[in-house]
């Protein structure tokens, strides 16, 4: 795709419309927006990095980046998994880091608005100071925001019983990438009129349109939580006991998590932890969080879990309870993405969902798929309960970025596909990003690509907006 550079007129006008302050054109102050967490092996320098304080500034933006030709690339906190916040072919990229007021907390309709730069565990505490629940919680909580939150469609932990953000989003304000502004849903509860452009705009990794204000269904907030940690001897009995738990107990857990034995130790030790507990023996953990109206009925969900757990192999059960025991465990489980990033310069964190059910096969079919090839530590923690594990590939074989990118398209396009064997799909919540764009085409096939290619023709008729994400315009 060939598109125009940003010149110096055009960083002029660029200074004009955002003011000197939120123009950055010097290369170590953009250094840090070429990447994301996906690794520096995706890398694209950006033109010139534009923070926007309001939505008048965005619709200017996008007039004057289709007169020029010039790509933008909407940015969050840059956490994300994919590379879909790495600006491709250049131009702008445009953070929305400064546009981040939670602009009201409407107590009587049970909603928040908010800018799309609201870290989303700001968001969290600021609904819980008035005695309300967000229940959107990626792992990422206290670093992405809540606007690439809805880009993403993100998941998390709380999936299992809330569902991923798209269950808890009712209304959008968006520019769309000719400069239009787009008004969708609100803060009313059902829509049946027409096309749900909103739905269409969540997840769709912004490449549809960039998001201004996000408006947030909250609940009120549950009486109280217990957490589990589970080990397990072995692997696969921990891998199969997730599915059969919740059928044969029919005790639904807020989070059901997997952490394999790796993952403990490269966490604990990153954080500097002593051990978990059992870590010695155990191949596997299972993490869950249960909830109750009182403390009755929380001990008999426990003890339904607990013995269901020991029946299908567990070592032993044990009760975090009090919260500064939860926080130490769920401190190593959300720190596991990082510490393995932070360790290795190549991983893949794999995202494949199948149904809860496929799990156990998928998990034990990828161990069988990665043993023929050399040089990769395959490391599984995750979603256990959303049939969403995260299979990452690390390359312990220092291997150039370039023959990791090849390796790893052909080794996650292996998972994906038997993901795919399994009833499941390539991502559950990262997204597609540059990462995946390969394998989600090898997955799905042509036909959805193209429609996927015409919608975005519709929104984004010069191809301005987050070009080369998802899949390439033909
Ligand atoms: C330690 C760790 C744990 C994680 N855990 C989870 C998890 O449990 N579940 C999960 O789903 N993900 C998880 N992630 C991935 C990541 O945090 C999510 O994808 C998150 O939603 C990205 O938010 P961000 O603000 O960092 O967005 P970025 O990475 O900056 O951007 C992500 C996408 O959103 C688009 N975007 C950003 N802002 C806007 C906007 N205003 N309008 C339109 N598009 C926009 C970007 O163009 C890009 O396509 C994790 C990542 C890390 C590093």
């Amino acid at each position: 795709m060939e598109y125009k550079k940003v010149t110096p007129g055009i960083s002029e006008e660029l200074r004009k419309i955002f003011g000197d302050r939120n123009v950055l054109t010097e290369v170590e102050k953009m250094e840090p927006y070429a990447s994301d967490e996906a690794g520096k092996q995706y890398a694209h320098m950006p033109d010139v990095v534009v923070k926007a304080e309001n939505e008048e500034q965005i619709a200017r933006l996008m007039e004057l980046a289709n007169r020029e030709h010039i790509p933008v690339t909407p940015r969050g906190a840059g956490s994300g998994l994919a590379g879909a916040a790495v600006p491709l072919y250049g131009g702008i990229v445009l953070s929305v880091e400064k546009m981040n007021r939670i602009l009201e907390i409407d107590e009587d309709n049970m909603v928040a608005v908010c800018e799309p730069g609201v870290v989303t565990n700001d968001l969290c505490k600021a609904v819980a100071d008035k005695g309300l629940f967000y229940a959107g919680y990626p792992m990422s909580v206290e670093e992405s925001y809540i606007g690439s939150n809805v880009a993403t469609n993100a998941g998390g932990a709380k999936v299992i019983k809330y569902g991923s953000t798209r269950s808890h989003v009712l209304g959008l304000g968006c520019i769309s990438p000719t400069g239009e502004k787009l008004v969708l849903g609100g803060k009313r509860r059902k829509e049946t009129s027409g096309y749900s452009l909103l739905q269409l705009m969540i997840g769709s990794e912004g490449t549809l349109g960039i998001i201004t204000n996000v408006i947030v269904n909250l609940i009120p907030p549950s009486n109280k939580t217990v957490d589990l940690l589970v080990p397990f001897a072995n692997f696969d009995d921990a891998a199969k006991a997730s599915s059969s738990i919740i059928r044969t107990t029919k005790v639904y857990p807020v989070t059901m998590e997997f952490m394999d034995i790796f993952s403990v130790r490269a966490t604990t030790e990153y954080l500097n932890l002593p051990p978990l507990p059992a870590q010695d023996k155990a191949e596997a953990y299972l993490l869950f969080t249960l909830e109750g109206v009182d403390q009755d009925e929380l001990d008999e969900l426990a003890e339904k879990a607990g013995t269901a757990c020991l029946e299908m192999g567990a070592l032993d059960v044990f009760v975090a309870s009090t919260r500064t025991e939860s926080e130490k465990v769920w401190n190593i489980r959300i720190s596991m993405p990082t510490a393995l990033l932070e360790k290795w310069p190549h991983v893949l964190t794999g995202d494949v969902v199948v149904p809860r059910s496929e799990t156990a096969e998928f998990m034990a079919r990828t161990r069988e798929i990665i043993k023929k090839y050399a040089k990769v530590q395959l490391e599984f923690h995750g979603h256990i309960g959303d049939g969403n594990i995260h299979s990452s590939l690390i390359d312990t074989g220092n291997r150039t970025d370039k023959e990791w990118i090849e390796f790893a398209e052909e080794a996650y396009g292996e998972l994906c596909l038997l993901g795919s064997q399994l009833g499941g799909t390539v991502s559950g919540e990262h997204g597609i990003g540059l990462e995946k764009k390969s394998v989600l085409r090898q997955s799905l096939g042509e036909y959805p690509i193209s429609l996927m290619r015409g919608i975005k023709k519709v929104f984004d008729p010069n191809d301005i907006l987050n070009p080369g994400k998802i899949f390439d315009l033909k």
